[in-house]
């Protein structure tokens, strides 16, 4: 547990519920939800609820292990509800560099297409 420094961003209104949101798994620590501007059939992000000072994967410290490893098994709880076991994508936008835009740690859950690599 760490203080965070930072900013809100459109997540917590997202987490509060404020904002609507396509919830596809809630649980105390994590929120599933599709991505408003979804770049497969299935895209879904998956949140911690509480930030917890990540607000991109390179800010982990030990203590964030436990909350990692919770989104990670949350990512694959939401491929299988949503059928796409066979053929997921699981990523993470870390900084300008990879095109982060919203900074509050988020896994993106893509399927339902055939996926291409290198994705570029
Ligand atoms: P990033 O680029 O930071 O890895 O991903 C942020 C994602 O959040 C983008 O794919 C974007 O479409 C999504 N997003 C941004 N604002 C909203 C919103 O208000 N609602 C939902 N459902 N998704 C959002």
């Amino acid at each position: 547990a760490t203080v965070d420094a930072g900013g809100l961003t459109i997540f917590d209104k997202i987490i509060s519920k404020e904002i609507p949101s396509s919830i596809v798994y809630e649980d105390e620590k994590v929120l599933a939800f599709r991505d408003i501007n979804p770049q497969a059939p299935v895209h879904v992000l998956v949140i911690p609820k509480l930030r917890d000072g990540l607000t991109q994967l390179g800010k982990a410290i030990p203590g964030h292990a436990e909350i990692l490893g919770h989104l990670l098994y949350v990512a694959r709880l939401v491929a299988e509800k949503e059928g796409i076991l066979d053929g997921f994508r699981v990523v993470i936008n870390n900084g300008p560099g990879a095109c982060q835009s919203v900074y509050h740690l988020h896994l993106h859950v893509l399927g339902g297409r055939q996926m291409k690599w290198p994705p570029g």
